[in-house]
């Protein structure tokens, strides 16, 4: 996420109560979730989640992303934080109000730099936040982490927008490679990946998405052939976010020759300066090349650089993409409300803030925001108490990427034309606001597009009939098992 400009802290009002039944969540008395009692049967099973961990035989209890619960015993949830989590709060803050650059925290500053020189910048402040033991904050200690709890976590991330801290350049890594390692990695991965990742000394990209199979993973193509202890790869992959300027990649390659779909598929860790790996930036409509093409022609990879095991790559691949930000709506929220701010400041600048119109839209993306608010406090209370967010994290991905994108529609409508048009707009220096409006265009593209969201809520969370698509390729299924 790009790390905007303004300031509006995360806490709650702890007058403000949430209650939680079931699946059924209501601040103040207003529901936010769905009722589990009338939820079907399909909505109650067991996550993909939940079938990996048992898949690979994992202990919950190790997984990073555990937490205990915080509840008062009465129903309710109190939304202030815990005083260890506001003991951290401040500490970090201390810590970030002298090591940001006064610079920094100037609107539009990342705009004025170039792309190499800033890439350079938040790589290295990066690495000495994490020296200064503010990384890793809910991982466990053994990995290098601070054994933190989820709203530790929220906190951190939502502190780091508020003081303008640049957004992570490893959080593909991070966020999904690093607890996948943890999970099911060898003794020997674990300590090869996980520590020189929290230092950022190894950047790593992610190598999913191909032309022709981007929502539809299981159609990837890239393939490797056994050759002695090697696998050699060939293919390509597309969209790959920092492909320029990453270390290493955690590639989805078809190891199985004649496999199809989930099957012989398998997590190859690929060193991006290998012989035969070859980048090719794609420039986005904002002017930068964040992320690129990858070519890869008879690329060698050892085997034992294989995460979860060959042929499990598909259980990999769902194992690591469910470690998704479960409190990260916290640090979101922060972020667009700054915008949001940021936005109603233009309005007044150009006198249009006595506009109807634009009134009545500005007063619904607020809303929308709040509503955003109270849903990540729901959901970080779910993590908290160990509970698996399955379908209902596509409801958070949706909500979040709809809510910021309609909010910079309503700055597109501001602008009218001169959104497009790279120039100060009535003397205001408009160009991060711009390229975040152009940034938003993606959101609900990456992390799983909001059409596909929408089938998973439809499906699995409302329980309606499945899509024709969805049932053509079972029966396909089911013809060639019968067969
Ligand atoms: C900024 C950005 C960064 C990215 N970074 C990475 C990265 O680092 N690594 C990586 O591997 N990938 C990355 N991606 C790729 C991203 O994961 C894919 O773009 C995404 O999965 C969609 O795939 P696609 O682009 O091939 O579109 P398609 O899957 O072809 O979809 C095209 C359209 O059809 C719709 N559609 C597709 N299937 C269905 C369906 N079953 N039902 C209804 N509608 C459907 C989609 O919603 C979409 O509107 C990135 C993308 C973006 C925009």
């Amino acid at each position: 996420m790009p790390a905007g400009p303004g300031g509006a802290a995360a806490t709650a009002s702890p007058s403000c109560r949430l209650a939680v039944t079931g699946a059924c969540a209501r601040v103040n008395g207003a529901r936010l979730a769905g009722d589990a009692d009338a939820a079907p049967e399909s909505a109650r099973r067991r996550s993909a989640h939940h079938a990996v961990i048992e898949y690979y035989g994992l202990d919950w209890a190790r997984l990073p992303r555990r937490a205990a619960c915080r509840q008062d015993g009465s129903g309710h949830v109190d939304l202030s934080y815990p005083p260890e989590a506001e003991e951290f709060r401040a500490e970090l803050r201390t810590w970030l109000a002298a090591n940001i650059p006064a610079s920094w925290t100037v609107p539009g500053f990342w705009a004025t730099v170039g792309e190499d020189e800033a890439f350079d910048l938040r790589r290295d402040w990066e690495r000495r936040k994490a020296l200064a033991g503010f990384a890793g904050i809910d991982w466990p200690v053994e990995y290098g982490g601070r054994g933190g709890t989820p709203a530790m976590r929220a906190i951190h991330d939502s502190e780091l927008v508020r003081a303008h801290a640049p957004r992570s350049v490893n959080s593909l890594g991070l966020v999904f490679l690093a607890p996948t390692v943890m999970a099911v990695g060898t003794p020997r991965q674990k300590a090869e990946i996980i520590g020189p990742m929290l230092r950022n000394e190894v950047i790593w990209c992610q190598g999913f998405s191909e032309p022709g199979a981007g929502s539809d993973l299981a159609a990837l193509r890239t393939h490797g052939v056994l050759d002695g202890d090697e696998y050699v790869v060939n293919g390509q992959k597309v969209w790959t976010t920092f492909a320029g300027r990453g270390d290493r990649i955690f590639t989805m390659v078809r190891t199985e020759p004649g496999s199809s779909r989930h099957r012989g598929l398998s997590l190859l860790l690929i060193d991006m300066d290998a012989p035969g790996v070859e980048v090719r930036p794609i420039r986005q409509m904002s002017g930068v090349s964040e992320f690129g093409e990858v070519f890869f022609t008879d690329v060698r990879v050892p085997a034992p650089q294989c995460l979860g095991g060959i042929g499990n790559g598909w259980a990999t691949a769902m194992l690591l993409l469910s470690f998704e930000r479960g409190a990260a709506g916290i640090s979101q929220y922060t972020a667009y409300r700054q915008a949001y701010d940021e936005i109603v400041r233009v309005a007044r600048a150009l006198g249009r803030d006595g506009d109807p119109v634009l009134r009545q839209e500005l007063a619904r993306r607020r809303v929308e925001l709040e509503c955003l608010h109270y849903q990540a406090m729901h959901v970080l209370t779910e993590v908290e108490r160990g509970h698996d967010l399955g379908a209902a994290s596509s409801v958070t991905k949706l909500q979040w990427s709809q809510a910021y994108q309609g909010l910079f529609e309503t700055f597109d409508e501001l602008l009218g034309a001169e959104v497009a048009l790279l120039r100060p707009t009535a003397d205001l220096d408009l160009t991060a606001l711009r390229q975040e409006s152009f940034w938003t265009r993606s959101v609900t593209i990456w992390g799983g597009s909001s059409q596909v969201q929408r089938t998973i809520v439809a499906e699995r969370v409302l329980g309606l009939p499945r899509s024709s698509s969805t049932t053509a390729r079972t029966a396909r299924r089911s013809k060639r098992s019968a067969r």
